[in-house]
């Protein structure tokens, strides 16, 4: 078959590289001047960048995991790192996730998220519902203490709404959820490790997050069209065009507010519905220290309070891979998420490493570079009225023929490694139409 591809993130490029494997014949549109998407990393006086945040390799599934290594270069080629995480709790470095770490809090914070937890286990043990918005799932799930002491300004701020708006929908998987007994241990000083699928990650030795895309693209058996924006698509007979060139099958990775104009067939309300499906933002910022002594041995840090600047997390980025920064520097990326209303003007950029600086994170004097990049699609808005609409859109596409997938083409919050997990899924698929000759619904588990 003759088949496009929309969009060369980790999705488009790890399908087009299992079909082109098939012998299929694969075209990868692309936009941009390179392939990487939201994996994209930048060299920047001597600093590697990952421009859409912190991004590590990890994942559930092993052989997903050895694939991704295997991509970045084989396991000579990655640095393998123990996670060591904090929340910057007021003047405290807190492990995370909280409930895990909630021993190292004051003893008044203690008692309040211990009492709050038993209660919540209580209630929900009584059978009250689960609710439907975020703010009082964690009210249900965590109690007042979590909530107040972390769950809720750490949320307000990273997805910059009032939670009683956000759908409580997604956070399975998502948000840890730690059993009693890891909390009391926790309280009483006992080490307990939380969210355990994550507790060691792999990075690129060279190259940033992109080497994974670069990797999977090199010898990948396809044709990848940069700077070239899908501009046209439409079903014809059998088939479908884009961009005036005919394709038996054509797979969409874009995410779909920005194809929705190119989709001729597209009904006027899934069209409507994708209008509506607004992401949420990020300004990602570099930070280049001349360093005279080594970074603590830190992975990422959380910041949940309005007070620590606009930051949410920030990224111990030289310790990832030492040649991420130069000899006898070190570097962190800073996260800022926004709805559309931050521009990262050099007066903002100060601020932010200020607050750092006050946070206690690094000593502002020590700061040799700064670099900001933005992504306009980074989170999903999972707003109250979102899985109904994205349901429709999915239910479209996928009664059209025209298969999407990927963390915007589908809206589904995955990270890469269940990017690469769909795209053997879509790779299963089409091989199952090329062998009926029958298109079919795609089944997504
Ligand atoms: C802050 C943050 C942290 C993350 N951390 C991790 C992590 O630690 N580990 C992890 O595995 N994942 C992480 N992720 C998730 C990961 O980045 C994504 O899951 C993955 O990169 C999505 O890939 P994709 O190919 O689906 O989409 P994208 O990367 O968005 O690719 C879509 C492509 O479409 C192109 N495009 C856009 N418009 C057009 C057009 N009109 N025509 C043609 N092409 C177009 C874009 O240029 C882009 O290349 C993180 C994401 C964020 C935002």
């Amino acid at each position: 078959m003759k088949i496009a591809i929309l969009g060369a993130g980790i999705s488009g490029t790890t399908l087009a590289r299992l079909l082109a494997g098939d012998g299929h014949r694969v075209v990868v549109l692309e936009k941009s001047d390179r392939a990487g998407g939201l994996c994209k990393s930048q060299l920047v006086d001597g600093f590697t960048f990952d421009e859409a945040g912190g991004h590590i390799m990890f994942s559930k599934q092993r052989p997903v995991l050895d694939w991704m290594i295997e991509r970045a270069g084989g396991a000579d080629a990655v640095v393998r790192t123990e996670r060591n995480t904090r929340i910057r709790w007021h003047d405290r470095w807190v492990p995370y996730p909280f409930e895990n770490g909630v021993g190292a809090l004051t003893k008044d914070a203690i008692v309040d998220c211990l009492e709050g937890y038993i209660e919540a286990h209580v209630q929900r043990r009584l059978g009250t519902a689960c609710p439907e918005n975020f703010h009082d799932w964690i009210d249900w799930r965590m109690g007042s203490g979590f909530a107040r002491h972390f769950m809720v300004p750490y949320n307000e701020k990273i997805w910059s709404c009032d939670l009683r708006t956000m759908s409580s929908g997604w956070v399975a998987g998502r948000v840890p959820e730690a059993p009693m007994r890891d909390v009391l241990a926790s309280a009483v000083g006992l080490a307990s490790e939380g969210y355990t699928h994550q507790s060691v990650f792999w990075f690129p030795r060279r190259g940033g997050f992109e080497a994974l895309v670069t990797g999977t693209v090199q010898g990948g058996g396809f044709e990848l069209r940069v700077g070239t924006p899908v501009e046209h698509v439409r079903r014809t007979g059998e088939g479908f065009t884009v961009n005036g060139e005919d394709f038996d099958l054509v797979v969409n990775t874009v995410p779909l507010p920005l194809v929705e104009p190119a989709l001729a067939d597209l009904p006027e309300p899934v069209r409507a519905d994708i209008r509506e499906l607004r992401p949420i933002s990020l300004v990602n910022v570099l930070i280049g220290v001349a360093l005279d002594e080594p970074l603590p041995d830190l992975s990422w840090v959380y910041l949940p309070f309005p007070e620590q600047g606009p930051a949410n997390r920030v990224t111990y980025f030289s310790n990832y891979a030492p040649d991420n920064a130069p000899e006898g520097h070190g570097s962190f990326m800073a996260e800022v998420t926004h709805r559309g209303d931050v521009s990262p003007t050099k007066e903002w950029v100060d601020d932010l490493v200020q607050n750092l600086g006050r946070a206690g994170l690094l000593r502002p004097e020590q700061v040799v570079l700064t670099h900001t990049a933005q992504s306009e699609f980074a989170y999903i808005d999972q707003n109250l009225a979102f899985a109904d609409r994205i349901a429709r859109v999915r239910d479209w596409f996928d009664t059209s023929g025209m298969i999407t997938f990927g963390r915007f083409g589908r809206y589904e919050y995955h990270n890469s490694d269940q990017c690469i997990a769909r795209a053997q899924e879509v790779h299963r698929h089409i091989t199952e139409i090329a062998r009926s000759g029958e298109p079919a619904r795609p089944q997504f588990t």
